[in-house]
Parts: C-alpha cells; sequence; structure tokens
C-alpha cells in the first residue's frame, strides 16, 4: 500500500505525521530525515538542499535539537518548494532557481559554500556555516 500521507505532493499529506515520525527519531539529522522516504515521499536531494538553506538550518544538525517553531517552518517549507519546483521543471528554470544546491558562494553572505556528503545517506550537501544554524 502506498502511504499517500507521506507524499509531500500529495493531497493527503499529513504535516503532523511527519512530524510525529521525526519526533520519533531525535538523533536522526535532519540531511538524512529528509530523504527518509516513510517520512517525505517524493522528496529528492535538491530539494534538501533547497529547503535547508531556505529554512537556515545546518544539514548536520539533530533533529531532535531543532526548535518546535522552525520544524513547522521546515514542514511549509519542504511542500511549497516541492510545488515550485515542479513548476520550475516544467517552465524548464529549474537550475536559475538554485540558490544552494550545486552553488560555490551563499548568495545571503558572500563566503564560499560547504560541500560534503553528510549523514547515513552520504548525498551532497551545499550549505553556509554562517547563516545555517547548527542544532546539535
Ligand atoms: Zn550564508
Amino acid at each position: 500500500m502506498y502511504d499517500w500521507s507521506a507524499d509531500i505532493m500529495s493531497d493527503s499529506w499529513n504535516a503532523r505525521q511527519a512530524r510525529a515520525k521525526l519526533k520519533a527519531s531525535p538523533d536522526m539529522l535532519v540531511c538524512d530525515a529528509l530523504m527518509d522516504q516513510q517520512i517525505f515521499s517524493g522528496l529528492g536531494n535538491i530539494i534538501k538542499n533547497e529547503v535547508l538553506f531556505r529554512t537556515r538550518i545546518h544539514p548536520e544538525s539533530r533533529v531532535g535539537a531543532i526548535p518546535a517553531k522552525k520544524i513547522t517552518e521546515l514542514l511549509r517549507e519542504v511542500v511549497k518548494y516541492s510545488f515550485e519546483f515542479l513548476h520550475w521543471k516544467k517552465e524548464n528554470t529549474l537550475k536559475k532557481h538554485w540558490q544552494a544546491h550545486t552553488k560555490k558562494t551563499c548568495p545571503r553572505c558572500h563566503i564560499p559554500f560547504f560541500k560534503k556528503h553528510t549523514g547515513k545517506t552520504r548525498r551532497r550537501s551545499f550549505f553556509c556555516t554562517n547563516c545555517q544554524v547548527y542544532y546539535t
């Protein structure tokens, strides 16, 4: 059975359920949580990098250390960005809208981004240690 409540593009997407799943794994790194298809079905690496940049969260932050208000913002941004992503993809303007993914410089701080294979998933992360908060 496909779990529609975990599908970020579905009308049945259940943010409360996602929050509960995050709460159940406080030691999980947020970069792994976003790639977890049981929690965020349909979310890929580009969306991970862009959403963490937008919400100013360091990818190696522990889920349990991120304030509740920030989690709310993260969940909202995941859905919002996924729809924008789809729109830009259809328009063929996806890359133009990337602010962090594959980028070398932080557009907010004008300093070099860090590029690192983070978490258990070892997927590429692009992030700024100046404006993205490291919650540990
Ligand atoms: Zn920055």
